[in-house]
């Protein structure tokens, strides 16, 4: 392969020179004059030419005067033939000095080669190109056996410690313990201590695992090696492996240090899933992780840290005690934690005199550190956009909103018809929320359209209560069909706007029969119902299912669960007719009610909330 390259690079070369000394010979002098054999011949018997060379058919004359000219012959007809038929003067013929040349072999072989070759050496010399293009390309294939690591912290390029990080107290400790292990091993060893070989840390997208490893590179003081699983998931299989086994290689070559595989699921979930190819690449780079952990000297401190965000997924000789035997979970942040982390990223934006942050805290669960700094992001934009110079609470409660429902679409023109079917509907949520014991109370409510949503009511825990109830969910349910009942009793007809909330309650029913064993009927058995399944794959397979018969108990108890929380709204909302109309006129007037105003509205109709 080499040597034919070469090959033709060599021929190429030459070919180009040759026609480059053939293309400056020919344009070295002016261009003699070409004369038609009719003018050769008169300016003969003219006397003006003094003399001829004859090469071929082509004819070099000299001129009188010292110019040169051109002409050419007949084809096979003799020179003195063709002028002899064209009526040349024999004796003024005579006077010129006649030269017949043999065609000299160099001289017609680089006519053959211009007229022939040249077409040929451009095509070869294309082909020379796509020859170094794939060559290139070759190299590149080479190149992705190296792993594409990055020394020291992933991201950004500033130093991150663990200051930085809020909440996560016991990832946290744990982290720190790494750290202390990497600082003084002696310490450890000493004490017969083995030096952890890989902690992973294991949280939903967005609740600081990636920040978390940074502040670790920050703080350990030693080289951190940064590679991303999704990166290895390439077209070649071996590649991955491949580059595993570098990243390994180099990390202990820099031991003590650290290395990180973010978004490890990409390359270890669990070997034997996944239908038909395409997984074998995953299998191997898998297995070069578990050959390289396993091959660790205990002298060789290298820790190896991971992240995930589907341990579900993960297989489990990756979480064998001596490879990744230390897990820490990262929750999403309790409200203690998210006033932290709002603290932190709103360092750098001016906040308004007198912003507190703990009520947008309150406003956010469910939202990981990720979505709390898009808030504040959110927030900022929006008082740009206002022209201000600082953040207003109000800005911040704006922002949570359209963090989680999308922007307002006040340009929307909505009918007054649509406009009081919206209303009755949140009203009915906002109503059956507040009529029941077990349910969270109303924050909100609006008839602004956001995003998909045609209105909103925002409801939200008192508590983080880890624990549900089966009447907490009840609750919940009943404030889903909460709009739906409300349609039907006011407008006397359903919108397409209920189907989102019955969607999300159907889901809830579910879960509560297939899950919790909150049906008497189906009894404290839980289902697989394919949720978490990793696809096609071998939970496809093995993991057991219902029977035909269970399915239909099943399906019959998730309705019924549907329907008894249809009816105990529309019990509440019948019962409350009068304070549903109030909130739904308040609404049309101002289109958006805060909870003090809502709990003001209610507490004039003397509601008493009532236990399920
Ligand atoms: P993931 O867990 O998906 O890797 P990241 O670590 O990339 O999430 O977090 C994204 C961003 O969210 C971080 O850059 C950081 O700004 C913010 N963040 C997440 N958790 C925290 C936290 N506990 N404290 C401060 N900021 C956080
Ligand atoms: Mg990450
Ligand atoms: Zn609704």
């Amino acid at each position: 392969m080499k040597s034919f390259s070469k090959n033709i690079t060599a021929v190429a070369t030459i070919l180009l020179m040759v026609a480059l000394v053939f293309s400056f010979f020919m344009g070295g002098e002016p261009k003699p004059a070409a004369l038609t054999v009719n003018e050769l011949v008169d300016k003969i018997n003219a006397g003006a030419v003094t003399r001829i060379e004859v090469s071929g058919n082509d004819l070099a004359i000299t001129l009188k005067d010292g110019t040169k000219a051109t002409a050419k012959k007949e084809f096979e007809s003799g020179f003195s033939e063709t002028l002899k038929n064209y009526g040349v003067d024999q004796s003024a013929l005579r006077q010129v000095a006649l030269e017949v040349k043999e065609e000299s072999g160099v001289q017609f072989w680089i006519g053959v080669l211009a007229q022939s070759l040249l077409p040929l050496l451009v095509l070869l010399g294309f082909f020379w190109f796509m020859m170094r293009g794939a060559k290139g390309g070759q190299n590149q294939v080479l190149g992705f056996g190296k792993a594409n690591l990055k020394l020291s912290a992933p991201g950004g390029k500033e130093k991150v410690s663990f200051t930085d990080v809020a909440g996560l107290k016991e990832a946290k400790q744990e982290l720190i313990e790494i750290v202390d292990f990497l600082k003084n091993p002696k310490k450890f060893l000493d004490m017969g201590a083995k030096i952890p070989r890989g902690v992973l840390l294991m949280g939903s997208p967005g609740s600081g695992k990636t920040l978390l490893a940074r502040a670790v590179a920050g703080e350990s003081g030693v080289p951190f090696f940064y590679i991303s699983a999704s990166e290895f998931v390439e077209m070649f299989v071996g590649v991955g492996a491949s580059r595993i086994r570098d990243a390994f290689t180099t990390a202990k070559k820099h031991s003590p240090s650290i290395l990180f595989i973010d978004e490890i699921d990409a390359v270890g979930r669990q070997r034997g899933a996944g239908m038909g190819g395409g997984h074998d690449e995953r299998e191997q780079t898998l297995n070069q992780i578990l050959v390289e952990m396993d091959g660790f000297e205990r002298e060789n401190q290298v820790i190896v840290l991971a992240a995930t965000n589907r341990p579900d997924v993960l297989d489990s000789a990756l979480l064998r005690p001596g490879r990744f035997d230390r897990q820490v979970v990262l929750d999403l942040p309790d409200i203690a934690d998210r006033e932290e982390i709002l603290k932190i990223h709103a360092k750098n934006k001016p906040l308004a005199e007198g912003v507190n942050l703990r009520p947008v805290a309150v406003r956010t669960p469910g939202f990981s550190g990720a979505d709390l700094e898009n808030v504040l992001n959110e927030a900022a934009i929006l008082a740009a956009r206002e022209e201000k110079k600082t953040i207003s609470q109000d800005n911040l409660f704006m922002s949570i909103e359209k963090v989680v429902l999308g922007p307002e679409r006040k340009g929307r023109i909505i009918s007054d018809r649509e406009k009081n079917v919206t209303a009755y509907h949140e009203a009915g949520h906002a109503l059956v929320a507040a009529s029941l014991q077990d349910a969270d109370p109303v924050h909100k409510i609006s008839i602004i359209s956001r995003g998909r949503a045609g209105g909103y009511t925002m409801k939200l825990p008192t508590e983080e209560n880890r624990l549900k109830t089966k009447k907490q969910f009840m609750a919940e349910m009943a404030t889903m069909m909460g709009g739906y009942a409300s349609e039907q009793i006011v407008i006397k007809d359903v919108s397409t706007g209920a189907s989102s909330d019955l969607q999300e309650a159907s889901k809830l029913a579910r879960r509560m029969v297939t899950k919790y064993g909150m049906s008497d009927v189906i009894g404290p058995v839980v289902f697989a119902n394919g949720e978490e399944a990793v696809f096609m794959g071998r939970d496809f397979h093995h993991e057991q299912r219902s029977s035909e018969a269970m399915s239909a108990k099943i399906d019959s108890e998730v309705s019924a669960f549907l329907h008894s929380a249809e009816d105990l709204a529309k019990k509440m909302l019948i019962t409350h007719k009068k304070i549903l109309d109030a909130i739904a006129k308040r609404l049309l007037e101002k289109e958006t009610i805060e909870q003090e105003e809502f709990n003001e509205l209610i507490k004039e109709f003397d509601l008493k909330p009532l236990a399920i």
